[in-house]
């Protein structure tokens, strides 16, 4: 079975760590937000990939669900020291990763190739795509300092600031990345992980032709919900969902995706909301959708792959 994974970070790697034990890795694509990627300190960071290639290789900070395990933080001192840029920490193992993908994106490589090499390096089979090897940034608009990025917003601001719009900037003629039209056609399962829809999911639908893929295969398109019990379990994706005028529940989602999903998975918390969810056109799945474990993820992953394949 074929199955193509749409990603944000981390709701979208625990997912993923459950689909590894039930797919083939070949058969496994993850197409991945670059919405958040920034420069620092000269250096190309992509939060979203990391997070995946860290999470899959079990070798991701279990304490923050980013970075990696075991880190220390002497380059950052250092950067502090001289009163560098050090609003947004990057780890002595994490920059590692860091050097080589800038290095090789200066040597003419581009993204993906650069991730293909970095998910090779880490000893994963399956495909990590970024959605696409040219530049898109998240960019949001906040009431007190007007629009500043993503990893603004979510790390020097911590989320923790109103937003009135987010928008994305993307690169004239902007394509998606090799691979990505074709995973998302063949696939026999497309899968839109429990990332936040409006700043994870969303820029992975703004490239050219992902979307219109989605609607022409909506039947086989099914979404987890992130938002459980009315919460997102981390982040931001519940407040920026009422900010954006949506309610920020299962059915919220529901809305969000309703052009391009034909099934959402909710957890068993919210299974009085199914009614609500099918009228928007979308069939729903209740199960348990936290996953705290491997056992857990790959129970959910499972309930995933069962949706799809009884529409
Ligand atoms: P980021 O890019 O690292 O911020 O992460 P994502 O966009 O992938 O994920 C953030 C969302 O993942 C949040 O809205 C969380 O509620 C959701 N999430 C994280 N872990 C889980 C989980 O175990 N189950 C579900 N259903 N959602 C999760
Ligand atoms: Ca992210």
């Amino acid at each position: 079975m074929r199955v193509a994974v749409l990603c944000g970070g981390v709701g979208a790697a625990r997912l993923l760590r459950g689909l590894v034990p039930l797919v083939d890795g070949p058969d496994l694509t993850a197409i991945v937000n670059v919405g958040d990627d920034l420069e620092l300190h000269g250096l190309h960071v992509s939060p979203d990939l990391d997070t995946i290639t860290y999470t899959l290789a079990e070798a991701v900070s279990a304490e923050r669900g980013w970075g990696l395990e075991g880190e220390t933080w002497q380059a950052m001192d250092m950067v502090k020291r001289y009163g560098g840029v050090d609003w947004f920490g990057l780890g002595d193992r994490d920059l590692g990763t860091h050097l080589f993908r800038t290095h090789r994106l200066g040597q003419g490589a581009t993204l993906h190739e650069a991730t293909a090499e970095i998910v090779a390096a880490w000893d994963l089979d399956l495909h990590v795509l970024p959605v696409t090897n040219d530049r898109l940034r998240t960019l949001v608009t906040t009431v007190d300092e007007g629009e500043i990025t993503f990893q603004e917003y979510f790390v020097r601001r911590q989320h923790d600031v109103a937003v009135t719009s987010v928008r994305f900037e993307l690169a004239e003629g902007l394509l998606p990345a090799p691979g990505v039209l074709d995973a998302l056609a063949q696939a026999d399962v497309i899968v839109v992980a429990p990332s936040n829809p409006v700043v994870s999911i969303d820029p992975v639908l703004v490239v050219p032709g992902v979307t219109e893929l989605l609607r022409s295969r909506r039947d086989d398109v099914v979404a987890v919900s992130p938002i459980i019990g009315g919460k997102a379990l981390k982040g931001p994706a519940d407040r920026l969902l009422v900010e954006l005028g949506r309610e920020s529940t299962a059915v919220g989602v529901a809305e969000w995706y309703r052009e391009i999903i034909g099934t959402l998975v909710v957890d068993d918390v919210d299974a009085s909301l199914t009614a609500d969810i099918e009228a928007h056109g979308v069939t729903c799945v209740v199960a348990p959708t936290i996953m705290s474990d491997l056992k857990k993820a790959t129970a959910l992953g499972q309930v995933v792959l069962n949706a799809s394949a009884s529409r």
